[in-house]
């Protein structure tokens, strides 16, 4: 123990009860507002739908400050618990090459991780989710979604922890610098290969067959100058009812996929206005704008890791004795999330000036009502509470309150 793991148990332990106040703020929020559908919704949203929504967001909650307070145990007991020392011990007694040490090291500490978050995910999926209707997964999917993790972390994990370690461990002072280099050009890689190659080995994607609806998107595309690879239809259903559409992909390998579940909700001018809102954060520059702020910040990032590499009081401090790159590694990754916490309100101030944008530019390219019609529909649909307590959502929500969104929109056509 020195001074630094006094930092980082404080900071700690502040993320945790500030997550926990705003989850207990959320749900007693929701809880007053339960008996009330907001008047701007009173037409479409029953009184039945706004009890599912607030019931959902409660239960949700609870979950969340679970998973805080298990959160905060498992970050504990892998640092100063001494978790990590001695897993790393246990390679380390096998006295294979430094590399491979480091790699089956990370690699085993990954798969632990996952295994100690199994439960609370199983319950997520068929206690929760099942609970409110929403899950269509079959345990038979759920584990193999999970053996398909794991192999997908061996092939494509396991050769970018080798490049990693041996930048660190080779390429001098700079190794951050180079490090970077090669994250990006992985990252480009897999927005790139992600759409063709991963994303099809857990859902099916058929093209878009139904003639009109595809007529209406491909209109749309060529209004705002867009070029695709094709547009999909995805079987969202085969997890979860939840609905969704995203675009996906980067320069000649651009694909439209939309959730099945999101094309039975809503009707084609909606499914329209929802693609023109997707499209309007392409034209507004909002996919480069979060690249460019993601390579500033892993630039950031690794150079902090470089220097804290470095220090003994970084392995010390944080219950670990062995100096090792991999060892940098894992605590960096470790401790990164409990200082990052704290831009959390920062990043959702962007990201909500970007919906706004790209409902500005929806409304001028489609049509206001529809897209409102559509939110409505999805809100309802997704059980997505109306009333969010206004603090939590500045901080947490990357989506403005629909009632604000709507608001936003129906100004649009006056
Ligand atoms: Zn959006």
């Amino acid at each position: 123990m020195n001074e630094f793991s006094w930092i980082f148990i404080i900071a700690l332990l502040l993320m945790t009860a500030i997550e926990i106040w705003l989850s207990l703020r959320q749900g007693d929020y929701v809880n007053r507002h339960r008996d009330r559908v907001p008047d701007a919704f009173k037409e479409q949203i029953s009184l039945q739908n706004h009890h599912k929504a607030a019931d959902y967001t409660i239960a949700k909650g609870k979950l969340g400050r679970v998973e805080s307070i298990l959160g905060l145990i498992l970050l504990l007991f892998w640092t100063l618990g001494g978790g990590l020392a001695w897993l790393s011990g246990f390679w380390q007694d096998f006295q294979w090459p430094v590399m491979v040490t480091g790699i089956v090291f990370i690699l085993s500490f990954f798969i632990i991780s996952s295994l100690l978050e199994l439960p609370l995910s199983w319950y997520k999926t068929f206690v929760l989710e099942q609970g409110f209707g929403f899950n269509r997964t079959t345990p038979a999917v759920f584990f193999s979604d999970m053996v398909k993790q794991f192999a997908l972390m061996l092939v494509i994990g396991a050769p970018l922890l080798w490049v990693a370690l041996w930048l660190m461990g080779s390429a001098g002072d700079y190794w951050w610098l180079y490090l970077w280099a090669a994250w990006m050009g992985f990252v480009l890689l897999m927005m790139w290969a992600y759409p063709a190659f991963i994303a099809p080995l857990f859902n099916k994607f058929t093209p878009l067959e139904d003639e009109t609806l595809k007529a209406k998107v491909e209109n749309l595309l060529s209004r705002c100058g867009f070029q695709s690879q094709g547009i999909f239809v995805m079987d969202g259903s085969k997890r979860s009812g939840h609905g969704n559409a995203y675009f996906t992909g980067i320069g000649n390998n651009k694909r439209i996929v939309f959730f099945d579940t999101l094309l039975k909700s809503l009707n084609e001018d909606q499914i329209e206005a929802v693609l023109a809102h997707e499209l309007g954060h392409f034209r507004r520059k909002h996919v480069v704008k979060n690249m460019l702020v993601m390579a500033v910040m892993s630039l950031f990032g690794l150079a902090l890791l470089g220097w804290a590499s470095t220090q003994s009081w970084f392995y010390t401090g944080l219950g670990v004795n062995t100096e090792t790159n991999a060892m940098a590694l894992v605590l960096f990754m470790l401790v990164i999330p409990v200082f990052s916490f704290f831009l959390h309100p920062i990043m959702t101030a962007m990201s909500r000036k970007y919906e706004y944008e790209a409902d500005d530019y929806a409304a001028s390219v489609s049509n206001s009502q529809d897209l409102i019609d559509a939110l409505v529909s999805l809100y309802q649909e997704n059980a997505s509470t109306l009333t969010p307590d206004p603090l939590v959502s500045a901080i947490y929500d990357s989506h403005p309150p629909a009632t604000l969104r709507v608001a936003h929109l129906a100004r649009k056509m006056t």
